[in-house]
């Protein structure tokens, strides 16, 4: 299959998901481009992808300038602090900030170029060892901490769900997100705002968007297998 096949597949999934759950509103599909050469990449943005996220902040240096094209730079991966520096300009949003060291940092160089970044804020909600995120219970007091850093915008929440042959097994991850979502919204805080909930990949992308799913993030479905 090529990746233009790949693509009209998975749009024509998310147009068949989104008409499922009775939704009118889009998704963001975020072309995961770890492991995938520039090339590649390149030639997905003329099919149309313009949101790219990435894993590694190494990869995201190695490959910024050799994408011609203005698209959305997506922070997908764990992220340490003291890489913070390297992609602050770069990245248009990070989907993984889960600690208030990250989040000072982050706030710090933002100010220091006088940008405000926007966030979205990992939460581990199927509590996997192997996985980060803050826990379900974190996040409003996180936020009322993150709340008062003036450079960054909360803009949603992102979280992976566990491996699972069959999907519906964890559709109650997305469902939980969303909902706690739902839950932030109603405390009406000032410079946050639920616009986004980053959740689905390939293996589960579909329920993810019945679940209220609006940024997906899908790599082998696009580019096939990844091999590192
Ligand atoms: C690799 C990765 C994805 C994409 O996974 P696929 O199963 O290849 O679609 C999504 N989100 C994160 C955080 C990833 O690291």
């Amino acid at each position: 299959m090529s990746i233009k096949d790949n693509l009209l597949r998975i749009q024509e999934n998310i147009e068949n998901a989104l008409i499922k759950s009775g939704r009118k509103d889009d998704v963001n599909l975020i072309a995961v481009t770890k492991t995938v050469n520039v090339d590649t990449i390149n030639d997905a943005i003329s099919l149309g992808v313009n949101n790219i996220g990435e894993n590694k902040v190494q990869e995201i240096q190695k490959k910024y300038d050799n994408i011609y094209d203005k698209v959305n730079w997506h922070m997908i991966g764990h992220l340490q602090s003291n890489k913070v520096k390297y992609i602050i300009d770069n990245v248009d949003l990070i989907h993984s900030l889960d600690r208030i060291s990250l989040a000072k940092e982050i706030n710090k160089r933002a100010k220091a170029k006088e940008k405000i970044k926007d966030v979205l804020i990992q939460v581990n909600i199927s509590e996997e060892k192997s996985k980060f995120g803050l826990k379900k219970e974190e996040v409003l007091p996180f936020i009322e901490r993150v709340l008062e850093m003036e450079n960054i915008n909360i803009k949603g929440l992102m979280t992976m769900a566990p491996y699972a042959e069959d999907p519906e097994k964890i559709r109650y991850v997305f469902r939980d997100l969303r909902n706690l979502g739902y839950k932030i919204e109603d405390r009406n805080y000032k410079n946050i705002e639920m616009k986004y909930f980053s959740m689905g990949m390939t293996n589960d992308y579909e329920i993810a968007i019945e679940e209220g799913a609006n940024m997906i993030r899908v790599g082998t479905a696009l580019f096939g297998k990844r091999t590192y």
